[in-house]
């Protein structure tokens, strides 16, 4: 079995305790590799690190940095396959599913490099004779990021990619069922001679080592992504040292189709973007209001696709759908089913874990129809292959309905009228609306969310601002 050590000072090393954490494979159940559990001193260690090797890397020019981060990026192309059947190991998502991850990863490399080189400050006309101001900007300090467990690469790349280029130090947390990914992306960095001490990876439990990154002064700002329940703790810790702060949290996206959109083209995409990674997937489409004309159409189609999935061993070929994150998340779905069972809603498929294998967390992509505003479902991130498929009629109606929730980070409209695709973009709380377009990420787009789904944006030119303080400089010229 493989063993992993964490990543301190430009150096793979053992932990301070010795200790050894086991990755499980959630479609066998069986542990295929370990890696060192880190703690504390661990943590201390690496924002030490972090922190020593901060002058000399906001030294370096955007364009010396982006040297490394473009190598990077290309060693992460080179070891994808093997990257890819890593993540669908620790993670379960099919490999091919795994591997776009993959080379989605080295792209926010290679475009923060490019865009670290595009920081720009502004001169400001004076308001008062003999002054001179001007902004430049100036890299927040060192950076904690921690990451969840759904997209174990991309979603600590996002952070660590933009940190670096604006001229910060890091030390990375995964989750700690998933730290593969991030360890080859540490490897790629460390190949491409990234100096000692710019990134760091500790490997852990989260209550240790992210109280010593919330607490410990070195640490500038802390990037996190995973729940609202953990990222409320993180704020509140966050408030004594007013430590700077970005929060992508969890979702409840509705997804609206209006009665000119094409039910059959529609569900079909519907299930798609439903069941990718089991619905484990923070803009995964989780309310789904459908016009009452073609609400019956829609749902047969549905139906009958979900029916056509195929549940597998993300390794092999041919797999759509791969087993659920862990045993938790399973009994969690079904909890949700059984409450909206039990309150007047129908089973239309699936609804169970699924009977064909002996091992493996696989549950059968399941849709909902009768659901009443008081199933779970429709209040709860569902975080699961859950389809909840509901009717509307009125326009202002659906979009009380689908703001009807405290989060708000990704909304789904499918509509071919242009009037109705503004009403809804501009009526919707959600930080990002795909407008007959179920995938609506892109690099150089911000991604995150309103309300209680987090706090300032990510990828795009928002994303390094993330990373930088603005300071104003005034100039008094002589008379
Ligand atoms: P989670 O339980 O909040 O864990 C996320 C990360 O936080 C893990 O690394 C975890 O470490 C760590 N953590 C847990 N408690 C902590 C604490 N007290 N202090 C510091 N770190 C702590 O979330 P998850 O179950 O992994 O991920 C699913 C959630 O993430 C969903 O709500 C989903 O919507 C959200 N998400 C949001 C986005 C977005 O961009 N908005 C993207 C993906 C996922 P351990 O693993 O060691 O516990």
């Amino acid at each position: 079995m493989s063993h992993r050590q964490l990543y301190v000072n430009g150096a793979f090393t053992e932990s301070a305790s010795g200790k050894r954490i086991p990755v499980i494979n959630p479609a066998t159940e069986e542990p295929f590799a370990e890696v060192s559990q880190g703690g504390r001193e661990d943590a201390k260690k690496a924002i030490a690190a972090a922190s020593a090797a901060m002058p000399a890397w906001m030294k370096q020019t955007a364009h010396e940095r982006a040297k490394v981060l473009k190598k990077a990026a290309d060693l992460i192309r080179q070891r994808a396959d093997q990257f890819a059947k890593d993540m669908t190991m620790e993670q379960g998502k099919p490999v091919a599913e795994a591997k776009m991850e993959v080379l989605q990863s080295a792209d926010t490399f290679e475009w923060f490099a490019e865009e670290g080189k595009r920081v720009y400050g502004s001169v400001i006309p004076n308001s008062v004779p003999g002054k001179r101001h001007l902004t430049i900007k100036h890299p927040v300090g060192v950076v904690a990021a921690i990451g969840p467990w759904n997209f174990p690469m991309s979603l600590l790349c996002r952070k660590i990619a933009p940190a670096l280029a604006a001229g910060c130090t890091v030390v990375a947390k995964p989750a700690s069922q998933t730290p593969l990914s991030l360890l080859n992306i540490i490897q790629c960095l460390h190949d491409a001679e990234l100096p000692a001490g710019c990134a760091n990876a500790v490997i852990g439990p989260a209550s240790e080592i992210g109280d010593e990154f919330m607490t410990n002064p070195h640490v500038k700002k802390v990037s996190f992504t995973g729940s609202t329940a953990v990222g409320k703790h993180l704020m509140r810790q966050a408030a004594d040292s007013v430590k700077r702060l970005s929060l992508e949290l969890g979702g409840h996206a509705p997804f609206i189709v209006f009665p000119d959109a094409d039910p059959e083209v529609v569900a079909k995409a519907a299930v798609i973007a439903k069941f990718r990674n089991n619905g484990q997937v923070c803009i995964s489409p989780s309310r789904f209001f459908v016009h009452k004309d073609i609400e019956k159409k829609f749902t047969e189609v549905a139906v009958a696709e979900a029916k056509t999935l195929k549940l597998g061993n993300g390794l092999d070929a041919g797999t759509q759908i791969g087993p659920m994150f862990e045993k938790k998340a399973m009994e969690n779905t079904v909890g949700l089913i059984d409450d909206a069972k039990g309150k007047g809603a129908a089973v239309l498929t699936g609804g169970k874990r699924s009977d064909k294998f002996s091992k493996g967390y696989f549950f059968e992509p399941t849709i909902l129809k009768g659901l009443t505003d008081s199933a779970r479902v429709m209040t709860e991130e569902p975080f699961a292959p859950v389809m909840p498929i509901l009717d509307f009629s009125k326009i202002d109606d659906v979009i009380a309905a689908a703001n009807n929730t405290p989060y708000g980070l990704a909304a789904y409209v499918f509509t071919n009228d242009i009037t109705v695709a503004f009403r809804m973009a501009e009526g919707l709380e959600a930080g990002m609306i795909g407008i007959n377009d179920p995938v609506p990420v892109a690099v150089q787009c911000p991604f995150g969310g309103m309300k209680e789904s987090g706090l300032g944006r990510e990828l795009s030119r928002e994303g390094l601002e993330a990373y930088l303080e603005t300071k104003h400089v005034s100039f008094k010229l002589r008379d």
